[in-house]
């Protein structure tokens, strides 16, 4: 039997053996399927698992998403990060109740039209809700057919990505596109691990190119390192009464739409002599001069191309200052809870640990 052939009928013959079990699996409603999916991208299971659970009982149909607000469904999406999938999820929700009768669609390239669909989803929606032909390609997969047919070319570059794609296609048993499409992605996530995978134990191994050239290591290849940028964000928490100073994120960054505190961006951390001699903190103080009480520690983020950098300012007004600064939203400190906000404010206003200098 020629390695290909030999790759899809053992793969299919292990996952009967294997117990992963999800509370999507074999889930054949393509709704749930999907939201599945969208929270699970960049996202380990164990902590996709709780917010698949709130979502699938806050909305339980397409309909119900679609007819939430923004910030309802940002809220219950808050701490998963990458909040472009919970924009596009809402998007799309309201995309298939508009264009599609409420009826989502059955055929793969309507799917992959969806907004934050792409070709990984719509194949796992098609597959696993319709049965249709389509194979799953992510990380997973790339590491499994990279070491398992010995492709040294970086998963990365473009032939790369091609080649696998359309390797990929070609193992699929295309009359059980959901039970190999499942069992992929099991195999890449508990046997064909990134780390020390258990080889010795593997059903694949006596054909397995990156186990007999001692490449397990190596592959699969990455041409590019993404340097990450730093950024330093200066959050004023200014408190006047029993109230506090809020905004939200509109321009086109990350965290659109999200919550924060009013923030000053600085190109490295700044001391506090610096801060104030800004010229944005010029513009919202004007003439006043209020009281900086404290500063935090540095907390950090660390996103996909981004790493975040921030220091929470305690500033105080007194009673009668009036800042007049469009788009702030005064709320008072009971009510904070309640507006979605980027981890790294969420993981400051759960300790408030303020350092005084
Ligand atoms: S033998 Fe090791 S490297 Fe090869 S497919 Fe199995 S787990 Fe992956």
């Amino acid at each position: 039997m020629e390695s290909k052939a030999f790759f899809t009928k053992q793969l299919l013959e292990w996952s009967k053996e294997v117990d992963r079990p999800m509370p999507w699996k074999g889930e054949r409603n393509p709704y749930l399927i999907w939201l599945s999916e969208i929270i699970l991208q960049q996202t380990r299971v164990e902590q996709g698992l709780a917010y698949f659970l709130r979502f699938k009982t806050t909305f339980p149909t397409v309909q119900d998403l679609a007819k939430a607000s923004q910030d309802e469904v940002f809220k219950l999406w808050e701490g998963l990060g990458y909040y472009s999938r919970a924009r596009n999820l809402h998007a799309t929700a309201k995309r298939i109740v508009d264009d599609f009768d409420g009826v989502f669609p059955t055929a793969y390239k309507d799917i992959l039209s969806l907004k934050g669909v792409g070709p990984y989803t719509a194949a796992a929606i098609a597959s696993f809700a319709y049965d249709l032909p389509y194979a799953v390609v992510d990380g997973n997969v790339y590491r499994v057919l990279t070491r398992f047919f010995g492709i040294e070319t970086p998963i990365d570059s473009t032939l790369g990505k091609k080649d696998i794609s359309a390797l990929a296609q070609e193992l699929l048993d295309k009359k059980q596109a959901a039970k190999y499409n499942q069992a992929i992605m099991d195999f890449g996530a508990t046997q064909c691990v990134p780390k020390s995978p258990n080889c010795k134990v593997c059903p694949l191994k006596n054909r397995c190119v990156a186990l007999k050239d001692n490449l397990v290591n190596i592959l699969p290849i990455k041409s590019k390192k993404l340097k990450k940028r730093d950024r330093f964000f200066n959050y004023l928490v200014i408190e006047q009464d029993e109230y506090t100073f809020i905004e939200k994120r509109t321009a086109k960054d990350i965290w659109q739409d999200l919550y924060q505190f009013p923030m000053i961006e600085s190109d490295q951390i700044i001391e506090r002599e610096i801060l104030v001699e800004s010229e944005a903190w010029k513009q919202i103080f004007n003439e006043q001069i209020p009281t900086i009480t404290s500063k935090s520690t540095i907390y950090k983020q660390t996103l996909s191309h981004q790493k975040i950098n921030a220091i929470f300012w305690k500033i105080i007004l007194d009673s009668k200052t009036d800042l007049n600064v469009e788009n702030w939203i005064k709320i008072s400190d009971k009510d904070i809870l309640s507006y979605a906000f980027p981890k790294i404010i969420d993981m400051y206003l759960k300790d408030r640990v303020l350092v005084l200098f």
